[in-house]
């Protein structure tokens, strides 16, 4: 594909009736990386994302809560977007909501009534698989195979068992559309074609979901797209994500083990939740642990430390070689979305600039290489917002050092400062301690720096001296 070239995207998107959870941020998480990185090699993207802001859960959530479904998904609607923004995921281009494509969802219905793939029966239209010769084709599934251990439950209103619902006969007091076939709301698998097709054409350039959603939700799709607009293929490239597991089970709220995105980042960085998901390839299952969230904390941690370390060294003619950095991460990238191996080569770039800074060399061009493809990663690379000093226990703290000082027959530190300017009090103390640490009176500086850790300002001695370490 040449570069310059749009990129049609569809993911499907979530059903707001409750918290996203972290198999919602890992899915989110790795299209919005492919977004940025189709970006980042110059194709423009037109990323669509559906909302499917009608649906049974929706209904009875909001019947138990005594609120209407419209009320209810509102609010989980705002409530996933802003999870999105706090894990810097970046915004689709468009959020069609089914509620708002009733007109073109009639439309396609219509259509696949006038060639022969649908029938209404009792109010709603079904889908006419026996119709669609390759019908379990992304699956691998044939029409038997699909029908083995199932029980015909409820077959009368259908032709065929795996027939589908296209538009549902509404029920007294559900939420009621009208249409040609009486009162009813739309299936869930016509909305993500209805939506696609009338947003990005016939043929997707990638179609994304989670692989929970391969059978039935996207065989579907492909049926009734395909029936519709006698266009093959609908998608280019489907792209499944793995399934978030804790421990050997599936993370999912039927089995009330779900971790919600909120929760997580109560815990933990967003850099460190996207460190987690894109550590592996996004095909494989992610295992959540508290341990392996914590090794992710720590890899944010080193790689913001080396992205903002404030240290200007020398300019000496030796250089990093960031092209070669640059060239491994696209191979990484260009090779199925390879982001495990692309954030390896993150670490290993962030290595070798501590390495420059420890001896003193220029490394600014490396480490704005290091933002750049972090950046693609979806990675800030802030770092966190300090706390403020606590004024009343630093006055504590140094009033304990100044007794020491003058046992030392050396210079009390001016406390009375603190109030108007706490960071040249700081200064001052670190000039003393600096001297101590000549005068090899190394029990008295670490007092100092121990009593200092006590009031949430910790410094690390290196080579080039005391450096204030920053804490979330
Ligand atoms: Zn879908």
């Amino acid at each position: 594909m040449p570069q310059g070239d749009e990129v049609k995207m569809y993911v499907c998107g979530v059903t707001p009736y409750d918290d996203a959870h972290l198999g919602h941020a890992m899915s989110y998480i790795i299209f919005d990386v492919i977004q940025r990185y189709l970006q980042f090699r110059g194709y423009k993207v037109k990323y669509v994302q559906n909302v499917t802001d009608i649906d049974d859960k929706i209904i009875d959530r909001a019947n138990k809560l005594g609120i209407s479904p419209r009320e209810l998904a509102e609010k989980f609607t705002a409530s996933y977007f802003a999870d999105m923004d706090a894990l810097n995921i970046g915004r689709a281009d468009i959020y069609p909501r089914a509620t708002e494509e009733i007109p073109k969802i009639i439309e396609i219905v219509q259509g696949l009534v006038n060639k022969g793939y649908a029938y209404p029966s009792q109010g709603s239209v079904y889908f006419r698989v026996r119709n669609v010769p390759d019908y379990g084709k992304l699956s691998h599934r044939s029409l038997e195979s699909m029908m083995a251990g199932m029980c015909a439950v409820g077959g009368e209103e259908k032709e065929h068992p795996m027939d589908f619902v296209l538009w549902k006969a509404s029920k007294p007091g559900e939420p009621a559309w009208e249409s040609p076939w009486g009162p009813g709301r739309p299936g869930w698998h016509i909305e993500c074609s209805a939506m696609s097709l009338k947003y990005l054409g016939n043929t997707l350039d990638i179609h994304g979901g989670g692989q929970d959603l391969v059978f039935p939700h996207h065989e579907n799709e492909i049926a009734q797209s395909e029936s519709f607009t006698g266009v093959k293929p609908f998608v280019k490239y489907w792209l499944h994500n793995g399934m978030v597991q804790l421990g050997e089970e599936k993370m999912s709220k039927s089995l009330g083990n779900l971790i919600t995105i909120k929760e997580a980042l109560e815990r933990y960085s967003a850099d460190a939740i996207r460190i987690f998901a894109l550590g592996s390839h996004y095909r494989s299952p992610l295992t959540y642990s508290e341990e392996i969230l914590e090794a992710a904390e720590r890899g944010a941690e080193r790689l913001r430390q080396t992205a903002n370390n404030p240290v200007s060294g020398q300019k000496t003619g030796k250089r990093i070689d960031i092209e070669q950095y640059r060239q491994r991460f696209i191979e990484a990238m260009d090779d199925d979305f390879n982001t495990a191996q692309a954030i390896a080569v993150l670490f290993d770039l962030a290595r070798e600039i501590n390495r420059y800074d420890s001896e003193g060399i220029e490394a600014e061009e490396a480490r704005n290489m290091l933002k750049e493809l972090g950046g693609v990663m979806g990675l800030t690379l802030e770092l966190p917002e300090e706390p403020p000093i606590d004024i009343e226990l630093l006055r504590q703290k140094i009033t304990s050092i100044n007794k020491e000082l003058m046992e030392a027959h050396l210079k009390e530190i001016p406390v009375d400062r603190l109030d108007t300017d706490a960071e040249a009090v700081l200064e001052e103390l670190m000039t003393t301690r600096n001297a101590l640490r000549k005068d090899e009176k190394w029990q008295l500086a670490d007092y100092i720096r121990s009593r200092l850790d006590e009031a949430g300002i910790p410094y690390e001695d290196t080579p080039k001296g005391p450096v204030r370490k920053r804490r979330r």
